[in-house]
């Protein structure tokens, strides 16, 4: 089976977010499972910092982009230790520049004109490379023309005829809006713009093309392929996928179990397994109270954040119950991440008042997740909503209880054998909660029971590729 992958960004090539994280280890995780993916991304500047072989392989192209005509050149390259084929599409004016999307909080204005570009060069490479493709796989709005392109334009020359398409949404937020006569460098005929295919209140909107035109759609969690057909986490295309339900579903991310692994993490105080993880997070407790100048106490709770610092993550709750408790509870707190302002300096005012309480790293530190990821005993991810999460799985695997919020991927993977869950977005429900888990921990027995069930469990990779390797061939069938 042979799966091109098409996405604006994959680990280790380029990454702003967990879609970067996906495209890098699933296609591993497939080829290892006996299909043959490939992956196509932009040729961004980053892209030659990656520490790989990058080669040129001297093929141009040219695809029109409204009334002109703009050349392509296209670079290979593989992933990480296999063989599994990264195709990167170069075109300086639109890829190399610093960023992926956007400088100094603004996105770049030429965004539809890079991303139409990128979608036709997909097409393209698979009669330049004379490709064998089974399932285009496209991923988020950078891609929601792929599927409109290889249906209107593409259907009935030979090599594309019996290709299937898969759309998977990683965040229903970010769609791709643009204005309406951004429809013209398209190319494609004014007809479509209409609200049944690209059209979003006046705009021209992308991942609503995405949607439209796959064989399939996917989302990264089956809550949250739920919640997506409703309002507010529907935003707005609501109807659209309550109108392709049957074609939608929801596959959880997996995580990198070679990066996060508690037995052989290079950045712990002290490396565990289930059987020795009592010792193990009990020195890995005591070295992170120590970095973070927080008092050396193994029996107080010690709770940790990282995460954006964005309404999405719930950062506002945390805000409100980090003040309500830090005077009167018995409990640690550890916040580590970047974001809005007014919470930098929040939690930077909290930390100098209550030192002995909350520590407040406001960075990105990957060595410092890991080391809160072992040495907390509590794990909060209050989010708004959450596609699918990765820092509740690393949280299960180090044996850190999880308290979350129960939606999108945080619902399909704590339950009450594991962690901790509540409904409502409030921080009075977050505080109970948290409550009830800290009266947990005061329990020996039943907190190891939690701890003994999360360590047990499997997300990694091997699980979620084997659904998409299903999807895959379902997707064929319901082109055939
Ligand atoms: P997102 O919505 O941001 O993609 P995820 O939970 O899916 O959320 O993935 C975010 C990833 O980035 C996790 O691996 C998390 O640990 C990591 N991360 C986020 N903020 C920080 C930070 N400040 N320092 C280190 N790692 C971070």
């Amino acid at each position: 089976m042979n799966i091109l992958i098409a996405t604006s960004e994959a680990v280790p090539f380029a990454k702003t977010g967990g879609l970067a994280d996906v495209c890098g280890a699933l296609p591993v995780e497939l080829a290892r499972l006996g299909a043959r993916p490939a992956v196509i991304l932009p040729a961004y500047r980053k892209v030659h910092y990656c520490g790989l072989p990058i080669e040129r392989l001297g093929i141009d192209f040219i695809v029109p982009i409204g009334s002109k005509t703009v050349v392509g050149h296209l670079l290979q390259s593989s992933l990480p230790g296999c063989d599994v084929p990264v195709y990167l599409v170069q075109q300086d004016q639109y890829f190399d520049r610093d960023q992926l999307y956007g400088a100094d909080g603004k996105d770049y204005i030429d965004n539809c004109e890079r991303f139409v570009f990128f979608c036709r060069a997909v097409l393209e490479v698979i009669r330049l490379l004379d490709l064998e493709v089974d399932v285009i796989h496209a991923n988020d709005w950078q891609t929601g023309l792929v599927g409109a392109y290889l249906k209107i334009e593409y259907r009935n020359l030979p090599r594309y005829e019996r290709i299937g398409s898969l759309f998977t949404i990683h965040n229903m937020a970010y769609q791709g809006r643009f204005w309406h006569w951004d429809m013209l460098l398209t190319g494609l005929d004014w007809k479509y713009f209409n609200w049944h295919e690209m059209e979003f209140h006046g705009k021209l909107n992308l991942l609503k093309a995405g949607l439209v035109y796959a064989d399939s759609i996917s989302t990264v969690s089956p809550r949250y392929a739920e919640q997506i057909q409703s309002s507010p986490l529907g935003c707005g295309l609501e109807g659209v996928l309550q109108h392709r339900h049957d074609v939608l579903s929801g596959i959880l991310n997996g995580m990198d179990a070679n990066e996060w692994d508690p037995q052989s993490d290079p950045h712990l105080a002290a490396n565990y397994d289930s059987r020795s993880v009592a010792q193990g997070k009990a020195a890995c407790k005591a070295a992170l109270q120590e970095e973070l100048g927080l008092p050396d106490e193994p029996r107080v709770p010690l709770v940790g954040f990282i995460g954006r610092l964005a309404e999405q993550k719930g950062i506002d709750l945390v805000a409100d119950v980090i003040q309500r408790w830090v005077q009167t509870s018995d409990v640690q707190w550890v916040i580590l991440g970047t974001g809005q302002p007014k919470y930098h300096r929040l939690f930077e005012t909290l930390a100098r008042r209550f030192p002995q309480q909350v520590a407040a790293r406001l960075e990105f530190s990957n060595p410092l997740a890991h080391r809160i990821e072992a040495g907390a005993d509590i794990f909060l991810m209050p989010s708004r909503y959450e596609p699918c999460g990765l820092n509740q799985m690393y949280s299960l695997c180090y044996g850190t209880v999880p308290v979350v919020r129960a939606t999108g991927g945080l619902a399909d993977t704590i339950s009450e054998a594991n962690g901790f869950s509540f409904q409502e977005y409030n921080s009075t429900a977050l505080s109970e909660t948290l409550h009830q888990a800290c009266n947990t921990y005061r329990r020996p027995e039943a907190w190891s029971r939690l701890i003994a069930t999360g360590m047990s469990q499997d997300w990694s990779w091997a699980h979620s590729a084997r659904q998409y390797v299903e999807l895959y061939q379902t997707t064929i069938a319901r082109t055939g």
